[in-house]
């Protein structure tokens, strides 16, 4: 179920032995390696990365584990121990979109597909996964699976590719071969992040900066509140948005919703004229403040301003709230509550309808505040949170 609470530290080295031991007794012979990749939260730059703008995300310290082997004969047969269902074979040379339903599966051997397409040599391989990345929480165990075959591949099959690639040919597979037309931060992100930073990306000429983001040397933390609301009704919405943003960069006159500040936009709200003027407007407007907000954000962490960063992460939510319109009644109660109960700033994170929200604290008030949202939750009546830190963690690594 992909929580990974029942487990052993994910990542140590009970881990990896209890991964090698599950991999040899599903396919009868030892793993050659076995990889790391994690989820991530994005602290600000919500719904930019599909307008060629920038994003700051960290990665968290729940990571998809794959051990991992190559076969001789091409095929791919792929296993996750957190959904039932057994192993899925399919041979290499035959995968194509959407040829056949493979569940799950897509996810890998997309990646694998991807890979092929851009013409490197990825052949069969036989694969055990097991993730702690929460699944549909808006924290990207997607882009933890992928990034983790991915990686896998590319050291197994000695492509070597940089880590900036991979993130690509995964966002590939999910985009083209899974079918979710997702932007690139998922994946950079869980390919990239360092520890004890967030990434600064510009999505457009995929450039990335380690930005330090040393949360406890400042007595801060990062809460995730897992609003348990699954984000799968997104998918409509997500791509009226696109859509939207689309439109309004035509009438615009520029390549990307990227190209305009939100000053140029202000003064020129005539050039959106047309069919849906009044909400193009509004998209627009969250696009390029939220850029601005990542520049902002970014500057205040190298000037080792972390506290102030807490009103802008506040100032995006009600951007998505009320211009973009993503939001839902959970997230906006997370993000409510905690900022009444002495949080610095909170806003959900992710593509929204559900999902995940992030709430900057002091460690003095972390407590007070998580329970300040839990017992909202429980007055409204909704399923529980699930409350813990989101500490900047290293991005895809080898763990054997
Ligand atoms: P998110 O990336 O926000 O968690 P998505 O809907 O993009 O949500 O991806 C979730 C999907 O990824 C799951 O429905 C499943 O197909 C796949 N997935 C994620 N983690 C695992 C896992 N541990 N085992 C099998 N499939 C997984
Ligand atoms: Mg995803």
């Amino acid at each position: 179920n992909g929580t990974g609470t029942a487990h052993t530290a994910p990542g140590s080295a009970t881990d990896v032995t209890g991964l090698t031991g599950a991999f040899t007794a599903l396919y009868g012979t030892a793993p050659e390696g076995v990889w790391a990749a994690p989820g991530r939260v994005n602290l600000i730059g919500e719904h930019t990365d599909y307008n060629d703008g920038f994003v700051l995300p960290l990665a968290l310290p729940h990571t998809a584990r794959a051990a991992v082997a190559r076969r001789a004969d091409g095929a791919l047969r792929l296993h996750s121990a957190d959904v039932p269902g057994g192993v899925v074979e399919v041979a290499a040379g035959e995968l194509a979109p959407g040829a056949r339903d493979l569940g799950w599966a897509a996810y890998p051997a997309g990646v694998v597909w991807a890979l092929r397409e851009a013409g490197h040599e990825a052949g069969g391989i036989d694969l055990h996964l097991r993730s702690a990345v929460p699944t549909g929480a808006g924290l990207s165990s997607s882009a933890a699976l992928e990034t983790v075959t991915a990686l896998a591949v590319n050291d197994l099959y000695g492509l070597g590719l940089p880590p900036g690639e991979l993130a690509r040919l995964a966002q590939r597979a999910e985009n083209d071969f899974v079918g979710v037309p997702c932007g690139i931060m998922d994946q950079t992100a869980s390919a990239c992040c360092a520890e004890g930073h967030a990434l600064h990306l510009d999505t457009r000429d995929l450039t990335r900066r380690q930005v330090p983001f040393d949360l406890a040397a400042e007595g801060l933390r990062l809460l995730v509140v897992d609003t348990r609301v699954s984000h799968d009704l997104a998918d409509g919405a997500y791509a009226e948005r696109r859509a939207s943003c689309e439109e309004a960069a035509r009438r615009l006159g520029v390549p990307a919703l990227r190209d305009v500040t939100p000053e140029e936009l202000a003064q020129a709200p005539g050039r959106l004229a047309g069919p849906g003027e009044e909400t193009l407007f509004r998209r627009a407007r969250h696009v390029v403040t939220e850029n601005r907000r990542v520049e902002e954000v970014v500057a205040l962490l190298a000037a080792g301003d972390t506290h102030a960063v807490g009103p802008l992460l506040t100032a995006g939510h009600a951007s998505l709230r009320d211009d973009f319109e993503v939001s839902c009644a959970e997230l906006d109660l997370a993000v409510g509550t905690a900022c009444a109960a002495g949080a610095l700033g909170a806003r959900m994170t992710g593509g929204g309808f559900g999902g995940s929200a992030i709430v900057l604290v002091t460690e003095a008030a972390a407590v007070t505040v998580a329970e300040a949202v839990s017992a909202a939750f429980a007055a409204a009546g909704h399923r529980a949170p699930r409350i813990f830190p989101a500490v900047p963690s290293a991005g895809a690594r080898r763990l054997a």
